[in-house]
């Protein structure tokens, strides 16, 4: 007879059928207990439930497979045997947890059941045991609330009405207990008045949900295993994996446990630690504790905790005794299992315990979410401490997290004079200004008008991810640095602020209060999530040091392994200068045009209008020659600045229409400096008109009817070549003709240049004069005869800006009306001028890669378009087998990690020797 399916894995007293590698079938949480378990330290003994048993059950009707219910009860006799206790015993009752764990972290999504196995019957054996009736009934009563929300209410979808789920009736149950005890705390009620208020609980269960708690230890637990499973197809589970793209099909698999109890008296406690801090990355342990307490009560943020040890109090928590100093016996084998973990694991552990009477439990180790500041500090250590490779350094920084470090932070002149509201925990890095707002829809809402908002909470929950994933920052009153709010935010590295206790917020009434003022919904405030401060009014923000030196290490690494080139988009000597502090290798696209934009440019567009108004070419050579210099200068400029390395400079593509005034004073003021009538001007405007711009007399079109612009640009860049030369510099000029489609045009151009070169060696007498030309493919006619075209052009760049606009037929700059509808409906996956359409762009440009390269092996192919700094584009490049990306400089050093990145990731198929796609 075949084996029975293993749906049941052990773990327990130093033995353990998973491991850490195992996390599809067993779930992030199990296969790390398992290997916990293998590395012989200190965890309660239990089992999971494969995620298998989650497909399962989602594919047979919310049925388990048969073979389950004798796996399961052998595993709890297992548990038994090693705790010397049995589940259900009235004497001397084994109590059970019931975890989620899928295979990626989803913190707070999915449902938890603690104290399972609390009857009538096993409560009497309990207090006799414990001596701790006031423990006890604390126990029960955290069961009943847990159990009669997640498995009666929520699995057996009952929708309850705003605010009337039993959870919140049962705590205002609670609140009301307090009230009449006159207690602060829920640790100020006595035993007798939670055994009161668990008979009270029991009776708003069966009035509420119409059914009577169980009593029995054996449907509670089947009752929290069925929950956990369908808790997997829960609202928050579901939006929660819609955001961070994980499949639905994964399933969660189901950890059983033995209890261990954080709050059996003062000689008990629980935390949340860090094996490095997830803020800064700083190689030191960090964490929080709470004694007496369950581990719930730390990470929803109900009381403030305490810092783990002395070295890492903070201002706030200075006064607050550490573990170090509170239990040394615990704190020393807790720092033996942190030093244990962080170099078996290579990477930073973010781990669970809870002390029981002085005795140590490990409950949980994951990989911890980072703030990009840290993700940075930790990779970077680790390589120098030879814990990692550079190749894995690389892989651990995302390029959100890299750009959270070039992004913005409040302006700390302005921070200086700012008036500060409050002050709490600096849960999520960097600056951010926004409107109040008070509930996650609100913040949806308001984000999707357009409006930058700070949602501000008492404190969040799973149920308000989507408001936190769309406001600018997160700001609440309560909880600590592993609340649900900081671990979530940090997860993003979005701007966030928790337990800033002086704020008074009230949802209902849409204020917040805090030292005498009262802010209203809509009001602005400023946030700064790297020191935990929430000032008054907006702040300007600044972006941030490209020259920190982890930043530059860790990119040294990045440039060590990739194999793509990264060049940059800059118009100007001051952007190339930019570009090159932020190590581009070059520039991929010099617009010319843009000289006649913004500073400075009212000499050279009034000389650029002059010549598009001529009416003769002899009209238009003399605007040309009065151009000249100024081109040239600008080049020349450019040229300079990126002394050494090459510089790709586009002729003039300029919108026609655009540089001649439309306004009639304007055009009057022309028609003055010009020394010609109003009415010439007015006549050459409506020449110039043009039905589709895009597609009309641009790019070489006017190269070829114009011949005299390209050669007075042509000569600029070998003229300033050649001066550079002779100053000494080194000078890399690149000449490319854009929105070419037929290799007729280049070979056109190529005759303006051939002549322009002789006359310009002649001149400077010299003997060689190294250039090179090519030309954008931005047209799909250019991708499909690229064979041809690479007869004539030594490099190709492909301008996916332009070749999106031609292949899809979308005009972009008309995408508005219908891309938000393309988008929301899926008509689309993504807009595809941000992130490049593999599919159809992605086709033409792997054709033109391989038509031009047929012809040129040698032929040099780069990409201009905005997509060169978009992460999934720059991988396609890499497959695509170009040679560099261009992209904004601001995006340089992204495009420098994503160019590594995918390095690391297509390593293994270059080894098998596939080579280029
Ligand atoms: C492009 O079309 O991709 C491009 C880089 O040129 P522009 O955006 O100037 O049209
Ligand atoms: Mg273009």
């Amino acid at each position: 007879m075949a084996k029975a399916k293993k749906y049941v894995y052990f773990f327990g007293a130093g033995k353990a059928d998973g491991r850490a590698d195992m996390k599809e079938l067993l779930g992030g949480k199990g296969a790390n207990l398992a290997e916990m378990v293998n590395l012989k330290m200190p965890v309660p003994p239990g089992f999971t439930i494969t995620t298998e048993v989650c497909t399962y059950y989602y594919a047979h009707g919310r049925k388990f497979p048969k073979e389950l219910e004798g796996q399961v009860r052998a595993a709890v006799a297992r548990v038994e045997k090693i705790m010397g206790k049995k589940f259900g015993d009235p004497a001397d009752p084994l109590l059970l947890s019931c975890r989620s764990g899928a295979r990626a972290s989803m913190p707070g999504m999915m449902e938890t059941v603690l104290n399972i196995g609390l009857t009538g019957a096993t409560i009497p054996g309990m207090i006799a045991l414990t001596g701790n009736p006031r423990f006890v009934w604390d126990a029960y009563r955290r069961l009943i609330m847990m159990y009669s929300d997640v498995v009666m209410e929520k699995a057996a979808g009952v929708e309850p009405a705003e605010d009337m789920g039993i959870r919140r009736q049962l705590e205002r149950l609670m609140d009301q207990a307090k009230r009449q005890a006159g207690a602060k705390a829920d640790t100020d009620l006595s035993a007798e008045d939670l055994q009161a208020l668990c008979g009270r609980f029991r009776d708003k269960v069966r009035e509420v949900l119409g059914k009577p708690f169980p009593d029995d230890p054996r449907e509670q637990l089947w009752g929290a295993v069925g929950a956990v499973f369908q808790s997997w197809n829960g609202k928050r589970a579901v939006s929660y994996r819609r955001i961070e793209g994980i499949p639905d099909w994964w399933g969660t698999a189901v950890n059983v446990q033995a209890m261990v109890f954080g709050n059996m008296g003062d000689d008990s406690a629980t935390g949340v630690a860090f094996t490095r801090n997830p803020a800064t990355g700083e190689n030191a342990f960090f964490g929080e504790w709470l004694t007496n307490a369950q581990g719930e009560d730390v990470v929803a943020g109900i009381r403030t905790p305490n810092p783990l040890n002395v070295a890492t109090k903070s201002e706030h928590t200075q006064h607050l005794a550490s573990l170090e100093e509170a239990m040394p016996a615990v704190y020393k084998p807790l720092v033996a299992i942190r030093n244990k973990l962080d170099s078996h694991y290579r990477d930073m552990q973010d781990i669970e315990f809870t002390i029981e009477r002085g005795v140590l439990w490990m409950l949980q180790t994951r990989t911890g979410k980072r703030t990009g500041t840290a993700a940075l500090r930790m990779a970077v250590e680790m390589m120098r401490e030879r814990l990692i490779s550079k190749e894995t350094a690389v892989a651990r920084v995302t390029p959100a997290q890299l750009d959270e470090l070039l992004h913005r932070i409040l302006d700390p002149k302005a921070e200086k004079g700012a008036t500060v509201l409050a002050k709490g925990l600096p849960a999520g890095p960097g600056g951010a200004a926004g409107r109040l707002v008070f509930t996650a829809a609100d913040a949806v809402a308001w984000t999707e008008r357009g409006e930058p908002v700070v949602l501000c909470r008492e404190e969040t929950n799973p149920e308000d991810v989507e408001g936190m994933r769309a406001a600018a920052a997160i700001l609440t009153a309560r909880g600590g640095m592993t609340s649900h709010a900081a671990l979530v935010a940090r997860g993003w590295g979005k701007c966030c602020v928790v337990g800033a206790g002086a704020l008074h917020v009230d949802a209902q009434a849409r204020t917040v209060a805090a030292g005498g003022r009262t802010l209203r919904e809509g009001d602005w405030v400023s946030l700064n999530g790297s020191r935990g401060v929430v000032y008054l009014d907006r702040l300007p923000t600044v972006d941030p040091d490209p020259e920190n030196p982890l930043l530059v290490e860790f990119l040294a690494a990045c440039d060590k392994v990739r194999r793509l080139g990264v060049r940059a988009n800059a118009d100007s000597p001051k952007d190339a200068a930019v570009a090159r502090t932020f190590g581009a290798e070059g520039i991929g696209l010099l617009r010319t045009e843009h000289m006649f934009y913004g500073e400075g440019s009212d000499q050279p567009l009034f000389l650029l209008r002059k010549m598009i108004l001529s009416k003769t070419p002899a009209e238009r050579r003399a605007a040309c020659a009065e151009l000249f210099p100024h081109v040239k200068a600008d080049i020349k400029g450019t040229l300079a600045a990126m002394d050494g390395l090459p510089v790709t400079i586009r002729l003039l593509d300029p919108p026609l229409h655009e540089f001649v005034p439309q306004s009639e004073e304007k055009q009057r003021e022309l028609a003055q400096s010009l020394g010609i009538g109003l009415g010439d001007v007015r006549k050459r405007a409506e020449a110039l008109h043009e039905s589709n711009p895009m597609m009309g007399h641009r790019g070489v079109r006017l190269g070829v009817t114009y011949p005299e612009v390209s050669e007075m640009q042509i000569r600029a860049v070998l003229e300033a070549a050649a001066e550079l030369r002779a100053e000494g510099k080194k000078a890399l000029p690149e000449i490319m003709i854009p929105v070419t489609c037929t290799v007729e045009e280049l070979k056109d151009q190529q005759a303006l240049i051939g002549k322009v070169k002789a006359e310009v060696m002649q001149k400077f007498n010299l003997r060689k004069l190294d250039f090179l030309v090519g030309t954008m493919i931005e047209i799909p006619r250019a991708a499909l005869t690229a064979g041809r075209m690479a007869e004539a052009a030594e490099f190709f760049s492909f301008g996916t800006n332009d070749l999106t606009q031609m292949c899809f037929g979308f005009s972009r700059d008309d995408i508005g009306a219908f891309m938000p509808d393309y988008l929301a409906r899926k008509v689309l996956p993504a807009d595809p001028f941000q992130s490049l359409d593999q599919e159809g762009v992605g086709e033409l440009i792997k054709v033109g890669i391989e038509r031009g390269r047929a012809t040129r092996p040698k032929l040099k192919v780069g990409i201009c378009g905005e997509h060169g700094g978009d992460p999934a584009s720059i991988h396609f490049c890499h497959l695509a087998g170009m040679d560099y990306v261009s992209c904004s400089p601001f995006r340089v050093p992204i495009a420098r990690l994503s160019a590594a990145q995918i390095a690391v990731k297509d390593a293994p198929r270059k080894k098998a020797g596939k080579g280029r796609a």
